[in-house]
């Protein structure tokens, strides 16, 4: 169905607005989701005339491979203001070109304001939004913001202040892109849809679950940034703690974005807030050194462009995390995620619990345990799940082997899927706020990595702690073993 909106994308020359935010609205375009009442205003400072504007779009979609026309017709719905943010007198021109295309495309005062910037300008942002009457009173008006929503919990709870003093919670989409992901939201369906999963979703079928987002990139162009942020905010505070708590909230009372949101919020608080002495006991952190994988050699971290030469920033973590409730008391959720790991894999394992008694005997001596059932839900780069079982070897005797039936969805289904942040912006059109965090759930993420990381910065680590192209430090494989577990990492 045809959607009506103005989207105004702030920070309209960045990478961001670039590489994903105007092939998303293409690919919408292409759908007939947007079709003839929509326009985009972009803004940043750099002096663009709106035929410039719109050769950078045509650009960005080259990709998807527009005929000319199409390519012409979707870049006419663009328009260029030359916008600096701090400048009260620019929202004045931003508000003149807001209502004539409003008119002109008969957008019905639906409006979508895309903070594509660094956040130390959303406060003065929505502010002008707001003292300049841009606002519509009729109609929509909604605020698309991306990560990282604040540094820890007081300067989050700063800005979502700021945000809230003019957008209503239910107007405001904090973006993780994650959550855009077809894995990520299949995670529901394959809990909720399956009662073979669902009846056995708790402490006493399930020994740990495991979460693992490798990457197997450096820290590439990115080392300015992520010498402030780490492994810890960069993914723990926001898609880690998302996943976590889609994994273990209870059955919403329906698939509502507020019903959803109420059971992940519950998980959160029930997730344990450790002591500077459990987070001693309960996480690790590493950075990368120099190592070789597949014939090629790596710089360490602390050789990167923009990076400190003595850095103590984590390009790892690993950490457990024990949610205390009656459904998960006991239950390790361990969690790891690096740059500059063995490989590129976001994949989730259910680790269920051995029967109570192995009646069979096996022939090989090295083997007497039975393997575990594992459910695995892969996320990227294959999107699909796996589920393996014990079955009888063939041949003499009873001797137990594990078997693994395998779904993956074909490359083919995978590209056609539509992207992460087209799903997103389609849900903010029609306000669907699933799949979008929710300011309680932020503060809680912020509340449970804050105690991590004041713990971490009383000391200095012993960097750098593992070699480039594996897993991680040592210390993340004995984090397990001391609970007499292993990370299952099977292809
Ligand atoms: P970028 O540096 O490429 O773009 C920033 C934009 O802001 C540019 O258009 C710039 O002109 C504009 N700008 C800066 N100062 C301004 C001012 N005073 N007035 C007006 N315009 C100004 O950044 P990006 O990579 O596109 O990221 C944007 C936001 O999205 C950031 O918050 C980032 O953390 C987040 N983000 C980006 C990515 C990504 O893939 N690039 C992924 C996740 C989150």
């Amino acid at each position: 169905m045809e959607q009506s909106a103005l989207f105004t994308i702030f920070g309209g020359t960045g990478d961001l607005a670039k590489r994903k935010l105007y092939p998303s609205l293409f690919r919408l375009y292409k759908k007939g989701t947007l079709k003839e009442h929509f326009a985009v205003i972009g803004t940043a400072r750099r002096p663009w005339s709106d035929e410039h504007y719109r050769e950078i779009v045509k650009e960005t979609i080259q990709e998807l491979q527009p005929t000319p026309e199409e390519a012409e017709n979707f870049s006419n719905h663009f328009y260029y203001l030359s916008h600096n943010v701090n400048d009260t007198k620019h929202y004045d021109e931003l508000r003149v070109l807001t209502d004539k295309l409003d008119e002109q495309y008969q957008l019905s005062n639906n409006r979508i304001y895309y903070l594509a910037m660094a956040p130390q300008f959303f406060g003065t942002i929505v502010e002008h939004l707001q003292s300049q009457r841009i606002l519509t009173e009729n109609g929509f008006n909604r605020l698309v913001i991306e990560k990282p929503f604040g540094f820890d919990y007081d300067s989050a709870n700063e800005l979502n202040q700021q945000i809230r003093a003019v957008f209503p919670e239910k107007d405001i989409f904090r973006i993780d892109h994650y959550l855009g992901k077809e894995m990520i939201q299949n995670i529901s369906v394959v809990r909720f849809a399956n009662n073979i999963f669902e009846s056995m979703w708790n402490n006493r079928y399930i020994d740990n679950v495991q979460i693992t987002f490798s990457e197997s990139l450096g820290v590439e162009d990115r080392g300015g940034y992520y010498e402030n942020s780490g492994a810890l905010k960069d993914m723990v505070q926001n898609h880690i703690l998302q996943v976590v708590s889609l994994l273990a909230m209870e059955v919403p009372v329906s698939f509502s974005d507020e019903s959803i949101r109420l059971e992940k919020v519950k998980v959160l608080e029930a997730i344990r807030r450790y002591t500077p002495e459990e987070v001693e006991d309960n996480f690790v952190r590493g950075q990368y050194d120099a190592g070789k994988l597949d014939g090629t050699e790596f710089a360490p971290y602390r050789k990167e462009p923009n990076v400190a030469e003595d850095s103590s920033t984590e390009t790892f973590v690993a950490g457990k995390f024990l949610i205390d409730n009656f459904r998960w008391s006991g239950v390790p959720f361990y969690i790891r995620t690096g740059k500059r790991m063995t490989e590129k894999g976001t994949r989730i394992n259910v680790i269920f619990k051995q029967v109570p008694v192995n009646v069979f005997h096996f022939d090989n001596e090295d083997e007497q345990e039975l393997a575990q059932n594992v459910l695995t839900i892969y996320i990227q780069p294959t999107e699909g799940f796996s589920l393996t079982l014990n079955g009888k070897q063939i041949g003499q005797g009873f001797n137990p082997e594990p078997v693994k039936m395998d779904f993956r969805q074909s490359a083919e289904v995978t590209e056609n899927s539509p992207e992460a942040y087209e799903k997103l912006l389609l849900d903010a059109l029609r306000g669907d706020g699933t799949n979008f965090s929710h300011w309680d759930e932020v503060a809680n993420s912020w509340e449970i990595v804050d105690r991590i990381r004041k713990t971490w910065d009383q000391s200095t680590p012993e960097f750098p702690n593992y070699a480039a192209g594996t897993m991680g430090p040592k210390a993340a494989f004995e984090l397990l073993e001391k609970n007499g577990h292993e990370w299952n990492w099977h292809p």
